[in-house]
């Protein structure tokens, strides 16, 4: 039986990855050790290293006045390291709020300085994106922080706010390399890698240069971005086994058209779904509103809640897993990321439309 991932992350990779892990464990390249167990400062890992950063800048059309950083911590530290290190003595930044991610980060941000929550969605239950004209945006915030892919509400941006000078913050933990961004626009990118970049552990943050350097004082010398930027991430132990695995993930996407195909696949993906979705006279529903859907993360309900563990039991048994909803909204969360295929979501879609016609 052919299994279908569907977990919101530590998510589904690319199976040629994972083989190609396999392949090389115990010993990479003939260099009769495992990328395990390489010093980080040996030419083997150095190589690994600066071929995963230079796969990725070509991927994503980085900058030559950005640095690429390979962090620890989650997105969750990045709450922190983002207030001490861009604030640079301002009062205040803006946060936009859609959702469970916004609101950590807007916690977090509020142990360093002021916050000012510039547009939310919580009229909706976090459905829909804020239109850019209702945002009230200081001009002299120290930066705008937005979550363009709402991992838990499945709310995605499918436009970038246009700051000005201010500069832009994003969490893209859950949609990074999914779509194209032009990465000029942003102050700050920054993801945990278990959703579309690797193995949890990792953390990527990709930053403009002019930023780095103010970091508030007493700021403890692994949070600031500039001691790692001049390291090469290499200023203490890097996760040297996810970057790895990260750079693997790299070279198949570039392997398969980059991140033009990927969209292309992605857009086709969630049309299947959320297709048979409003298809379905009501048996399932998706609460997000149609234009801010995320491609990646597919929330929905059945008609019936009663009906949720069996759906969850029959979907099991025919190898589509972890489909169970996030705990705060219930029902159902298909997350379909870059590895998952169209196989998967049609597998998932055929299951769905025979479930309604059994139980509806
Ligand atoms: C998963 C996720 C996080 C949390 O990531 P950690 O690596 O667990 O800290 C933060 N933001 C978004 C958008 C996420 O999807």
């Amino acid at each position: 039986m052919t299994i279908y991932n569907f977990s919101a992350g530590p998510a589904v990779l690319p199976k040629e990855v994972l083989q190609q892990a396999q392949a090389e464990l115990p010993d990479w390249h003939g260099s009769g050790m495992s990328v395990m167990e390489m010093s980080h400062r040996g030419k083997e890992y150095m190589g690994i290293h600066a071929q995963a950063i230079a796969d990725l800048r070509e991927l994503m059309g980085i900058p030559a006045n950005y640095k690429v950083l390979f962090l620890q911590g989650g997105a969750h530290l990045q709450f922190s390291m983002i207030p001490l290190n861009l604030l640079c003595g301002k009062d205040s930044a803006d946060y936009v709020d859609t959702g469970e991610w916004s609101k950590k980060a807007i916690g977090e941000a509020k142990k360093f300085g002021g916050v000012n929550v510039v547009a939310d969605n919580n009229d909706s239950k976090c459905t829909y994106v804020p239109a850019f004209a209702d945002w009230k945006c200081d001009p002299s915030a120290a930066y705008l922080h937005y979550t363009p892919n709402e991992t838990i509400g499945g709310v995605e941006f499918g436009w970038v706010p246009n700051t000005g000078d201010v500069p832009l913050v994003a969490d893209m933990s859950s949609n990074i390399l999914s779509r194209s961004y032009d990465v000029s626009k942003f102050g700050l990118i920054y993801a945990g890698a278990q959703k579309n970049i690797g193995p949890a552990g990792v953390t990527l943050v990709i930053v403009r240069e002019d930023l780095l350097g103010q970091v508030a004082a007493n700021t403890p010398t692994m949070l600031d971005y500039k001691i790692h930027a001049d390291g090469d991430s290499m200023y203490n132990t890097p996760p040297t086994y996810g970057i790895y695995i990260a750079g693997l993930v790299f070279q198949w996407l570039r392997k398969n058209g980059g991140i033009a195909a990927m969209e292309q696949t992605n857009i086709a993906k969630a049309k299947l779904l959320y297709g048979a979705i409003d298809a379905s006279n009501g048996f399932y529903h998706c609460p997000v509103s149609q234009a801010d859907r995320s491609r990646m993360n597919v929330p929905f309900t059945l008609k019936d809640s009663a009906l949720d563990a069996d759906f969850l039991k029959q979907a099991d048994a025919r190898g589509l897993l972890q489909l169970k909803g996030h705990r705060s909204v219930g029902g159902m969360r298909a997350s379909i990321y870059n590895a998952m295929p169209l196989a998967g979501v049609q597998a998932l879609v055929d299951f769905m439309g025979e479930f309604a016609r059994q139980r509806g």
